[in-house]
């Protein structure tokens, strides 16, 4: 064994095999994997290999796409048969919904380049005649599905990586993991110990143990999980009889149920209702390619559901059922990359769908360790996406919700019960109190809207618009025409200080800092010149400031600030020791004013000032600037006085007609005026020439730089625009982000997200088309729900494209 290497993966899982393979694609060739027993030994062995790219993340989706067409060429190369089945696949819709979201995902490949077809019953009874027509309305017909052979698969891999180089030990346990001073490790097996300047956490079903010898808490659960295959069946061997291959894979939404063939019988299997843990607390190092107890009563109510929809399964004698258990996240996607506050280590774990995602998990964490950068648009899948919140108990809950829900819809208004309320703030129970629908972001409770007094505080989950619409309309107008009031503590802040704190922020910063006293935006972009993050920076001294960025990327922003970190100066994450609210429309300051004694005249505390000052009693920060474009203020304070605070403006706001407002306003508002968003209009995939930043100043030195210059030269080749759509005026629908562009007949492009503007009465959205048809007055078509629907390319925000009201 090495006793030194460049990086030790631990785990010899399908995962761990696609790591090794893809660092030494990238030429990091003096890497080992250590193994505790065989290759699969974890949850890989007693997978069922199906394969499918349908994912609800069109990143995610692009990554499942990369895996599926890579196993032919670990095949040639290794020369390990990975036992590949390109059979292709349908996804069953017995309702309207399912029927809608099956045109949602036909519509999101479009763009991926994926070649699916929406079928009726009586084709897909052709293609699978197994299944009764009667149950269904439609279907999606995927021709890159199948299955392969799990072992097989994992062995290629391995051999493709040994082939360049890398070693791999079996039987050895890495029982401990140490860090040196220097940031490299000491890999402690019972076989000796290697010295790493990299590990890899691809522990599968022991992920949680291995982080858990460094003090990490990964948010990882195993859930038992039951397939049963059949005996041969008369159906299947007519089938092959007749048509000379194989049946289709087939997911039913209804039973919860996939099904493939498996040799001359079927394969079922089924994300039960009835869910259960396995090894909630800690996984047994003794436990080795073992199965679990079969639970047939546990499935029942699938397996009826399956007998009715394929009566032939009904008589089938059943040869087999195993039982095993994998590792899901608290929201299914797999937890990849640098794990935040631990230098070189990094984490490819939670992956359920081990031969979908291995290869994309594979390539994205070898990119990310290999040139620092991931090289897609992996957020998905970052490990950072979770906080410290995400606890064992939390993870549990959340798991056993998303494994129920596996053939659920999760509808783009809905929010999911389980692990809530976890945080919430000093005015959640002032908020509830006027009847607030609540969301969940980053484990914090955030008001969506506000229900009319004596109504339930409940949403319909839907794809059009919701009852949510007119009440939502209703708080737009309360902040375009009078003020309204709401909670912005749903932000990440940071404060950084310390000597040298401008200095090291302007070289990450693509705008110039603001001057004391003053606030601005900026972007952060990494060396590539592409998007890290967009932020808000107030600056309260030379060398002091407050950062306000998105809260989803609060762990993930954190990181990369700390891993650019200059001497001397300190960077802070505020959490929850800074909550906010903010005041908007044209009596926002009059509301203000009326409990503050410094004057908030213009001429006295223009647009995008930042001080601190006194509310009432209040110590407070105070920014001149909102989200909604309208006059406004966001007010921070410690948690202590947010109570006080928010009594204290409600008062003040009755002379002038203050309502609540939420997110979902917010989200009208912001498009009224155009403001993009994170995570949606700027993403690590898109670069500022594209996004059209105007917060992008070539008069300084910033990373990225090099790269936008040179991007500007010669023009970027796609830009963010800005369009009004038409709905379909019998049955009304906005975009809700992902849908294609079409143009002259083409997908030209994608939408990053979009809203109705109540105030303004459009629907609206942002996208990404070639930048020579980003032209104002230029037509479209964005599809909605399974229809082209109208849209034209705007110039200017469709409200008060001066920015008028926000100086005023
Ligand atoms: C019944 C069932 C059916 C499934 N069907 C499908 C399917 O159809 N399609 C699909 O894509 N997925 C399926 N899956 C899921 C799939 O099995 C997983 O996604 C995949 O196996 C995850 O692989 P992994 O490498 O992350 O983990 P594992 O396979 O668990 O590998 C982790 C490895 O790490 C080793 N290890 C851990 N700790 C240490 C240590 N300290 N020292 C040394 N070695 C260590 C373990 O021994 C193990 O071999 C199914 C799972 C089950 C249970």
């Amino acid at each position: 064994m090495k006793v030194s290497a460049q990086v030790v993966v631990i785990g010899g899982g399908v995962v761990g095999a696609s790591v090794l393979y893809h660092l030494t694609e990238l030429g990091w060739t003096d890497v080992v994997l250590v193994e505790r027993k065989e290759l699969t030994a974890g949850s890989t062995w007693h997978a069922a290999g199906g394969m499918h790219t349908l994912n609800g993340d069109p990143n995610v989706a692009k990554l499942q796409q990369y895996t599926v067409g890579l196993y032919r060429e670990i095949e040639r190369r290794s020369g390990q048969n990975c036992g590949i089945h390109m059979n292709g696949g349908l996804t069953l819709a017995g309702d309207r919904e399912r029927m809608d979201w099956l045109r949602m995902a036909q519509a999101r490949g479009r763009y991926l380049g994926m070649d699916m077809e929406i079928i009726s019953p009586a084709e897909a009874k052709r293609m699978f005649p197994l299944l009764e027509e009667q149950y269904f309305i439609g279907a999606l017909y995927d021709r890159d599905e199948g299955h392969v052979d799990p072992s097989g698969v994992t062995q290629a891999y391995a051999a493709c990586a040994r082939q360049a180089g890398a070693e791999i030990y079996q039987h050895t346990w890495v029982s401990d993991l140490r860090q040196r001073p220097d940031g490299t490790w000491d890999v402690m097996t019972d076989a000796g110990e290697i010295h790493a300047e990299h590990i890899v956490n691809a522990g599968g079903l022991w992920a949680r143990e291995v982080g858990r010898m460094i003090g990490l808490e990964l948010p990882v659960l195993a859930m038992e999980h039951m397939y049963l295959i059949t005996e041969d069946m008369a159906e299947v061997a007519e089938y092959k009889a007749a048509t000379g291959h194989e049946l289709p894979m087939a997911m039913d939404f209804d039973g919860e149920l996939y099904l493939r063939q498996e040799r001359g019988g079927m394969l079922l299997g089924t994300y039960e209702q009835a869910c259960v843990p396995w090894s909630p607390r800690e996984t047994p190092w003794t436990f080795d390619q073992q199965l679990l107890t079969p639970d047939l009563d546990r499935i029942a109510p699938s397996l009826e559901v399956a007998f009715k929809h394929y009566p032939a399964l009904a008589t089938a004698g059943i040869k087999n059922v195993i039982n095993g258990p994998f590792t899901f996240s608290p929201d299914g996607n797999p937890l990849v990359g640098p794990v935040p506050g631990v230098r070189n280590c990094w984490v490819a774990c939670a992956v359920m769908a081990g031969f979908s995602q291995g290869g994309g998990v594979g390539l994205t964490l070898a990119r990310w360790m290999v040139d620092g950068d991931p090289g897609e648009d992996i957020w998905a899948m970052d490990v950072a996406r979770f906080g410290t919140w995400a606890s064992l108990a939390y993870t549990n809950a959340k798991v056993r919700e998303n494994y129920s829900r596996r053939f659920r819809i999760t509808f783009p208004n809905e929010e999911l019960p389980a692990g809530r309320p976890l945080h919430t703030t000093p005015v959640y129970d002032r908020l509830t109190a006027h009847n607030a629908v609540w969301g969940a972001g980053f484990g914090l409770e955030h008001p969506l809207w506000f229900q009319r007094p004596g109504e339930e505080p409940r949403e319909d989950v839907t794809f059009r618009r919701s009852n949510a619409h007119p009440v939502v309309a209703d708080e737009c107008t309360t902040v375009r025409e009078r003020v309204g009031l709401t909670e912005c503590s749903n932000f990440a802040k940071y404060r950084v200080t310390g000597a040298g704190s401008a200095e090291w922020l302007q070289g990450l910063f693509t705008n110039r800092l603001p001057r004391v006293g003053r606030i601005n935006l900026t972007a952060a972009l990494d060396p590539g010149g592409h998007i890290v993050g967009e932020f808000s920076v107030a600056r309260v001294g030379t060398d002091d400031f407050f950062l306000f960025g998105s809260q989803i990327a609060e762990a993930h922003h954190s990181r990369w600030f700390r891993g650019h970190l200059a001497d001397g100066v300190r960077f802070d994450v505020l959490a929850l020791s800074l909550v906010g609210l903010s005041l908007a429309g044209p009596r926002a300051r009059d509301v203000l004013q009326s409990v503050t004694g410094v004057s908030l005249a213009t001429a006295d505390y223009p647009f995008m000032t930042f001080r601190r000052i006194d509310i009432g009693m209040i110590p407070a920060h105070v920014g001149r600037m909102t989200y909604t474009g309208d006059l406004g203020y966001e007010i921070w304070v410690a948690p202590e006085y947010q109570r006080a605070l928010f009594d204290l403006l409600w008062q003040a706001g009755q002379p002038y007609g203050i309502g609540l407002f939420g997110f979902r306003a917010l989200m009208s508002l912001r498009m009224e005026k155009m403001f993009g968003t994170w995570a949606r209009e700027y993403r690590p995939i898109y670069t500022p020439a594209e996004a059209q930043m105007r917060s992008l100043r070539l008069d300084h030195d910033f990373i990225g730089r090099a790269a936008v210059e040179a991007e500007l030269a010669r023009g970027p080749a796609r830009k963010l625009s800005y369009f009004d759509v038409t709905p379909d005026p019998a049955e009304p629908a906005d975009v809700l982000g992902d849908e294609p562009i079409w143009h002259d007949g083409a997908v030209v492009g994608w939408v990053t997200s979009g809203a109705y503007a109540h105030y303004s009465a459009r629907s609206l959205a942002f996208g990404y088309v070639p930048s020579e048809l980003a032209v104002p007055g230029e037509r479209f078509e964005v599809e909605i729900i399974g229809q082209r629907r109208p849209a034209v390319l705007l110039p200017e925000p469709v409200l008060d494209p001066a920015g008028e009201r926000m100086r005023a």
